[in-house]
């Protein structure tokens, strides 16, 4: 299959070539000819499948007749709204309808809080056929009488699952009260809960369905730890494995905002470079930190789930639960930061005794039990951790106690490979040279983090190194 046998625009097929895509991801080939032929359209997509072109290459495509040269605001009605959850897939997907309409005279706008709003008042008062909007400051310009959304032919619902989660649903009806009732609607949505069929029942009319990947299920590239620890003794983990692991770079999720701000003020007074990211901070502030952390100037993104839904950040190596979410689903959402596009990655929870449930929720939905990890040269005291699904056999086989074990993890000529990791070969890898870092090279260079003195525990199992190798 090729882009040009879906019958786009010859001027979106070079938008296409100059961005280096040869074939269409398979959520493209299903959903771009439905939506170039009008269809409402409902799909079961991720972040990382590449949706975003599946419905912006098609919209782009069913706007371009109407494209116009003229500098009059009348030529230029929005004709097409995009919500979405949050600030930065709101700004990701108006990226990506500039990038792949760079060749066509159609215009969009990016419309969201915390910002001021005379910029946007501006740019809608010129004209726009493509606004990307998250609910609320939509809702503000419909308030002021900044936005006109009486000639908008095509509705698109980004990441509906977080905007249900988010409590955004009343404000969708507002905004939808305000369109005209002949229109296209897509919908797209991570998973597809009961809640979200029965939204997109009442918003969507006979639509097509594209599923492209089972929800709930854990991408195979990644390899899930948990490290059982005391929930008072987490942050002194975390640093610890940082350091010794290392951990190179990592988004490290947290469950609130505050839990956020509180863990990066600590690793920086450890002296690990780390931003918090969360839905308090400034826009300015969120895009800033996100610049910092791909140009490796950032170590540990902590980051709410909400904040990092839709962060555009491909091949991160290290995902960090810092606290395993309430809602099971989230930690799929979570742990998908990882192992993206076919690249390796590793996920890391640690988990306190208090989250037995949370472990076995998790457990349940995808349908795995989850490899425990001890640290090396890190004392926790064991307590017992309740289990959700069936345990593989107990490791103490040999007749040795887990301290033992964790004695002789300790001799550097001793380091072997952990057993069995969930989707790993069990071919001993050996210990990587150094850390490396998907975004930069500064951290070829860069010695380990954390005050001088500290010295790396070389003699950690190779578990994670062989993860860091980039792929040729
Ligand atoms: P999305 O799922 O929309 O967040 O897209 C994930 C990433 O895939 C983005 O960085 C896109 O630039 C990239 N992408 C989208 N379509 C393709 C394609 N057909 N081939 C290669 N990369 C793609």
């Amino acid at each position: 299959m090729t882009f040009e046998s879906l019958g786009l625009s010859p001027e979106l097929l070079r938008a296409i070539t100059d961005e280096g895509y040869t074939t269409p991801t398979p959520v493209q080939v299903q959903a771009i000819p439905l939506v170039l032929a009008g269809q409402d359209v409902q799909a079961a997509a991720q972040t990382g499948t590449g949706k975003t072109a599946g419905f912006t290459l098609p919209i782009l495509h069913r706007l371009q007749p109407m494209a116009s040269s003229s500098p009059s605001p009348a030529r230029h009605p929005i004709r097409c709204l995009v919500l979405t959850p949050t600030r930065e897939l709101a700004a990701q997907v108006q990226e990506s309808v500039k990038t792949y309409g760079r060749y066509l005279a159609l215009r969009s706008t990016v419309i969201y809080g915390g910002v001021a709003m005379p910029p946007q008042v501006k740019a809608l008062q010129a004209g726009v056929e493509i606004v990307v909007a998250t609910p609320g400051r939509l809702l503000d310009h419909v308030q002021q009488k900044t936005i006109n959304l009486s000639q908008v032919e095509i509705l698109v619902l980004d990441e509906a699952d977080r905007m249900l989660d988010m409590g955004f649903i009343p404000d969708i009806r507002r905004i939808i009260a305000l369109l005209p009732a002949r229109r296209q609607n897509l919908l797209f949505s991570a998973t597809f809960s009961e809640d979200i069929r029965k939204l997109s029942k009442g918003i969507l009319n006979d639509p097509a369905t594209v599923e492209v990947a089972r929800s709930n299920t854990t991408a195979e590239g990644i390899t899930q730890l948990i490290y059982p620890v005391e929930a008072e003794r987490k942050r002194a983990l975390l640093t610890h494995l940082i350091r010794t692991l290392p951990i190179p770079q990592a988004i490290v999720f947290t469950r609130t905002k505050h839990g956020a701000n509180r863990l990066c003020a600590q690793l920086e007074k450890e002296r690990i470079p780390a931003a918090a990211i969360h839905s308090d901070k400034t826009q300015s502030h969120r895009t800033r930190s996100l610049e910092q952390f791909k140009a490796g100037e950032v170590s540990i993104l902590v980051a709410t789930d909400i904040a990092a839904r839709g962060l555009d950040i491909d091949q991160l190596p290290f995902v960090v639960n810092f606290e395993l979410p309430h809602v099971p689903e989230d930690y799929v959402h979570r742990i998908g930061r990882t192992g993206r596009a076919g690249s390796q990655g590793c996920a890391i929870s640690l988990v306190s005794p208090e989250e037995s449930r949370e472990r076995q929720a998790i457990e349940t939905l995808i349908k795995q039990a989850i490899r425990e990890e001890v640290p090396v040269n890190f004392e926790v005291i064991e307590q017992p951790v309740q289990r959700a699904v069936e345990r593989r056999p107990p490791r103490e086989t040999d007749g040795r106690s887990r301290a033992d074990r964790r004695h002789v993890m300790h001799q550097p000529e001793a380091a072997t490979m952990p057993e069995k990791v969930i989707g790993e070969p069990k071919v001993p890898r050996p210990v990587p040279e150094s850390p490396r870092s998907v975004y930069s090279h500064h951290h070829f260079s860069r010695p380990p983090l954390g005050p001088p003195g500290i010295k790396k525990h070389r003699e950690i199992p190779a578990l994670l190194g062989g993860l860091l190798k980039k792929s040729p």
